[in-house]
């Protein structure tokens, strides 16, 4: 059996977080080294490593992370200013391997971003 991600750990409590969200495909925590005032990650349960290792039957799940997300949104008082990322990809700063959304809000967001 290949080793959980550090995800995978969060989820089943072995590495506690702040948890703010929980359904049966996803969750969601608050970063432990956030890059806003407000940065929740939002989650699959199951563990995808990155975008183009997605299944075609990933495609829902994929979907329902930006509907969690956008609940989460409102649910924090977001408003409408907040930014969702996915880094992909070690040369564009994911260091999880463990597909997942950045929820940033609470400062000025500047596109093009870094
Ligand atoms: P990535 O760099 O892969 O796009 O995002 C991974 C995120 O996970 C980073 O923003 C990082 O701060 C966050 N992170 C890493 N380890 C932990 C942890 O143990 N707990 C929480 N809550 N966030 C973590």
């Amino acid at each position: 059996m290949s080793e959980k991600t550090l995800f995978e750990r969060i989820m089943d409590r072995e590495i506690p977080a702040d948890f703010v969200y929980e359904d049966d495909r996803c969750f969601a925590i608050r970063d432990i080294n956030p890059a806003a005032p407000q940065h929740i990650l939002v989650i699959p349960r199951k563990p995808i490593d990155r975008i183009q290792n997605m299944a075609e039957a990933d495609r829902e799940l994929v979907g329902h992370l930006l509907w969690a997300g956008g609940k989460i949104a409102k649910e924090q008082g977001f408003e409408d200013a907040y930014r969702v990322v996915i880094n992909n990809g070690a040369g564009a700063g994911q260091s999880v391997f463990h597909l997942h959304v950045h929820l940033l809000s609470g400062r000025d967001l500047s596109w093009p971003p870094g």
